[in-house]
Order: structure tokens, then C-alpha cells, then sequence
């Protein structure tokens, strides 16, 4: 079932900080963007509580608060707003091509413009309360929550290049730094290696798994066991940093769009541009080295602005 009835400039899938900077973009370049929020509107942020890194709150303020804000935002412009995932597209490889974008079962929505911003989701470890404690202990990202853990004792998990950059961030901030590599060794490149074996206040600890996470309303430890001697122990931790990996959203794009290794979709160098003609991609879906509010917004507002210049250039 065709919905809108005519062909659109600029259909938006993702409600996080790319999604609805680049839908205020194009509102304001009359584009008229329609924006698929899905099953997480307003994407991460929404899972944490303080945000304080994004760029004019002195004050520091809630990722609820600030998403809500966005949206507000989008609206002021009439961006249209469709609380519902995207669950196929059918993409034009032709410049000035129609993509069909399908929501709801049949549904869909014709578009020479589409900025996927559908972001990434963190990899959890899978055990009780890490979920309820993100934003209470438990957090994803050393550069955001690093901070509200100075000069206590914190851990990361993992064994990768993010985890060893983790903890040499929080190295510099916190007073011990637990390492928990499941395997007994790391993945992670020798310089890094390197780099977090000359720190004192970092101890690694291989073979081990984190089993238990401590506390009643906030994290206030964790349980580690050691695989090798078959023993568990307890440490009593302020923050627990996981670093094993994010998964981008991008099995919709699967065989339609250029994706790298890991599964994020692959731009050109310095723009938004993808792999078909009229297709942009920002935020984390596009990003796995910066992952924060204020690139992923960055890039909404680039894959506005590419999106209008191919407007311009073809069909019109
Ligand atoms: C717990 C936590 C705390 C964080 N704290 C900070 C912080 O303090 N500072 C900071 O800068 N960064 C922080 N980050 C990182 C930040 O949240 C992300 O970098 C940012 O949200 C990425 O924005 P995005 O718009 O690319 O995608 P996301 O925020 O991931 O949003 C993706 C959107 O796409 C939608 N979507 C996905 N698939 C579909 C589909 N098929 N159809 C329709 N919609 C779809 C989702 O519903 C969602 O609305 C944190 C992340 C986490 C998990």
C-alpha cells in the first residue's frame, strides 16, 4: 500500500541525535523529511541518564530531556513523524532513482532522499542488572561516563582495542582500573598493549569473567571469576566499563548497501555519501571509532546537506 501519494525529497530512518539533527537540516531546506522513529525513539541517549559532553548544557542535562528537546525541535520545522521501524527497502541504484522504504507489513513510502541513521547497540555481557544499572555504574563509553567516576575504582571488560583505550582513558581519571579479559591474552594491537601495561593503577586480569553485578539501586561491585582456578571474588568498583563491542543496525541494508567488516555502512571519505546514489548515512550506523551524541549529530547535519546538494543536481 502506497501511503504518501507523492514521491518525497527526504525520508529519515533513526530518531537519535543524527536522525533528528539531519531532519531539522532538511526541514529548514524545505525537504519536508518524514522521520521512522523505531522501536528505541530517541535512540541511546534515551538508556542513560546525565549527559554531560554535548556541546551547550553548562549544567550537563538527562539523555530523556535532551532527546525529547530534538524532537521538539524536529517538529517546530513540521518534520513529519512516524512512530514505526522500517522493516525492508528496496533501493534505486539509479541517480535520481525512487527508493521504496516498507514499514508496518505492506506500508511504504516513495523517496529520491534517504538518510539512515539507524545507530548501533551496545554488546552486553548477558548477566542480571546490567541492564537496570546503565547510567547507574554501568556504562558503554569511558569518554562519557568516565568523568563521574574520578579518583574511584572502576573495571572494563574486554580484551579488544576499544577496551585497552578504555582503560587507558580511565587510567588517567580513576584511581584503579580492573582489565577483564575472558581470554588469556589480548586482541588488541601492541601498542596498546604497550600503553596499559606501563600504567600502576591498571590491573589485568585474564581468564575471567565478570559473573555478578553488586548492589541494590546502583552498581556498587561486581563478582569476577577466574576460569583458570575455578575461584571468584569480589571487587567493589564505582563503575563498570563494557567494551566488547557494538553491533550496528544495519540488517535492513544487508546485500543493498556497501558494509564494512563489522557490518557498519561504508561512506565516502569526509562525507555521507553511500554506496547508492541518494542513500546518506550518519551517526553511529556509519561510525565506529567517534560513537557520541555530538558527531552522530554532526553527521545528521552533513547527510542533510549532501542529500540537498544531490537534490539540486539531479531530477530537479
Ligand atoms: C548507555 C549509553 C550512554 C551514552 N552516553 C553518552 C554520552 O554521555 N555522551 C555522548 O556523546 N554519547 C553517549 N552515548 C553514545 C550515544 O548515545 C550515541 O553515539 C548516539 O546516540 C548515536 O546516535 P545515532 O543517532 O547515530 O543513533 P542511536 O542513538 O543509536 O539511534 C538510532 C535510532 O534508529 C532507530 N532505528 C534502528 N533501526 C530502525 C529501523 N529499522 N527503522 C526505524 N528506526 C530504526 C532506533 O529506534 C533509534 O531511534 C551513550 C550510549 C549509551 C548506550
Amino acid at each position: 500500500m502506497f501511503l504518501e501519494k507523492k514521491i518525497q525529497d527526504c525520508v529519515i530512518i533513526g530518531s537519535g541525535p543524527a536522525g533528528y539533527s539531519s531532519a531539522i537540516y532538511a526541514a529548514r531546506a524545505d525537504m519536508n523529511p518524514i522521520i521512522f522513529t523505531g522501536d528505541q525513539p530517541g535512540g541511546q541517549l534515551t538508556t542513560t541518564t546525565d549527559v554531560d559532553n554535548y556541546l551547550g548544557f553548562p549544567e550537563g542535562i538527562h539523555g530523556n530531556d535532551l532527546m525529547n528537546n530534538s524532537k521538539k525541535q524536529a517538529e517546530r520545522f513540521h518534520t513529519k513523524i512516524i512512530n514505526q521501524s522500517v522493516n525492508r527497502v528496496i533501493l534505486s541504484s539509479k541517480e535520481g532513482g525512487v527508493h521504496r522504504i516498507f514499514f508496518d507489513t505492506e506500508k511504504y513510502i516513495e523517496s529520491i532522499g534517504l538518510i539512515v541513521a539507524t545507530g548501533s547497540k551496545p554488546k552486553f555481557l548477558g548477566i542480571n542488572k546490567e541492564k537496570k544499572f546503565m547510567g547507574l555504574g554501568v556504562s558503554f563509553c569511558a569518554i562519557c561516563d568516565g568523568f563521574f567516576h574520578k579518583e574511584k575504582d572502576v573495571a572494563v571488560v574486554g580484551g579488544g582495542d576499544k577496551a585497552l583505550e578504555e582503560a587507558n582513558y580511565l587510567s588517567k581519571i580513576c584511581k584503579k582500573v580492573y582489565v577483564i579479559v575472558r581470554k588469556n591474552y589480548f586482541k588488541a594491537s601492541k601498542i596498546l598493549q604497550y600503553r596499559v601495561s606501563r600504567k600502576k593503577n591498571v590491573n589485568i586480569l585474564f581468564s575471567s569473567n565478570v559473573i555478578e553485578i553488586i548492589g541494590d539501586n546502583f552498581l556498587e561491585g561486581i563478582k569476577i571469576f577466574n576460569q583458570k582456578n575455578k575461584t571468584s571474588r569480589i571487587v567493589l568498583i564505582s563503575g563498570l566499563f563494557i567494551a566488547i563491542g557494538h553491533l550496528p543496525n544495519t540488517e535492513i541494508f544487508k546485500n543493498k548497501l556497501d558494509l564494512d567488516e563489522k557490518g557498519y555502512i561504508v561512506v565516502q571519505k569526509g562525507k555521507t555519501i553511500t554506496s547508492k546514489p541518494g542513500v546518506f548515512a550518519a551517526g553511529d550506523v556509519q561510525d565506529s571509532v567517534y560513537r557520541q551524541a555530538i558527531t552522530s549529530a554532526g553527521t545528521g547535519c552533513m547527510a542533510a546537506l549532501d542529500l540537498e546538494r544531490y537534490l539540486s543536481l539531479c531530477v530537479k
